[in-house]
């Protein structure tokens, strides 16, 4: 029994012609080398050869995992807990203004340690958040009193049930890409929003670093969108991208992580100036941001 995913054929389009890219190292946890592989078609790139879902979880399992860390120790932590804070409300009203709701019903995949599911519930909300890590449930529950579900409820959850679904970076960890696709034109009322937030692969700051981009952060991120192929996979699944929002501080968090993988000495003060040009060269042109947050309606 296998325990490799080999993609041969491309998710967005279909395509059978992919070539490798470029190689890049898991600093993260395994030192592990993957490839990133790219359909010739639409452009599209994914990580080739990925553990299967059994097996990615060793692929976590690292304290500086910071996403489901809570640690305030060390200048990038602290540093991470305040930009968390101002994206934390940004997201909130990115949430009203798409869907022209003050409150309503949100599904929030990939909830981790609980906080934006936690502040939209204060925001009077009705949240349904799910998250894989059964450690990431316990910090949101005590933390929060935050009642989240592991992906086995997503058998439970009823056909246009929900006014917004938002996947905060969470859609690159995601191996059934396009069932999970049509699962959420299901679950969204026909008003509804689908916000999607990703690293972005042609930014000005993948650029600069090449395959020591920290957002391409093998095996863990099996896809590496575009706005052109978002647009692709949105259309796949019946939505339309109404809305691309740029989200400035990644550049800055995914550029000193970069050079602190790299090794660099005074990692944070190259990652800063780095994440610092990245940002200014964004300015009129969303589509080089680090990240960015799509914002789907149905067609
Ligand atoms: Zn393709």
């Amino acid at each position: 029994m296998s325990s490799i995913v080999h993609t041969d054929s491309c998710p967005i389009c279909g395509g059978k012609n992919l070539k490798q890219a470029f190689s890049a190292v898991d600093h993260l946890v395994s030192k592990e080398t993957f490839d990133v592989w790219q359909c010739e078609e639409c452009g599209f790139k994914f990580t080739q050869d990925v553990p299967d879902e059994q097996e990615i979880g060793r692929y976590y399992e690292s304290p500086d995992y910071i996403s489901h860390s809570d640690t305030e120790q060390g200048l990038m932590n602290r540093l991470y807990h305040i930009a968390r804070n101002m994206m934390l409300t940004a997201k909130a009203g990115h949430v009203t203004r798409a869907t022209g709701l003050r409150q309503g019903w949100l599904l929030d995949i990939g909830s981790g340690t609980g906080y934006f599911a936690h502040l939209m519930t204060e925001w009077g909300w009705t949240v349904r958040a799910i998250e894989k890590s059964a450690e990431a449930r316990d910090f949101a529950q005590q933390h929060f009193g935050l009642k989240s579900d592991g992906e086995e409820a997503f058998n439970t959850l009823q056909d246009k049930s929900f006014d917004c679904i938002t996947l905060w970076h969470v859609l690159e960890h995601l191996q059934h890409l396009n069932i999970m696709g049509d699962k959420f034109y299901r679950w969204l009322k026909d008003e509804g929003a689908l916000l999607i937030a990703v690293p972005n692969q042609i930014s000005t700051d993948a650029k600069h670093y090449g395959a020591d981009w920290a957002a391409w952060d093998v095996p863990r991120h099996l896809w590496h969108f575009t706005p052109e192929t978002m647009k692709r996979f949105a259309e796949k699944h019946g939505f339309k991208v109404i809305k691309t929002i740029p989200m400035p501080l990644d550049g800055f968090y995914v550029s000193m992580l970069s050079e602190q993988r790299m090794g660099h000495k005074v990692s944070f003060l190259r990652g800063f100036w780095q994440g610092l040009c990245a940002w200014v060269s964004s300015w009129g042109h969303k589509e080089r941001s680090s990240s960015l947050i799509y914002v789907l309606k149905k067609q």
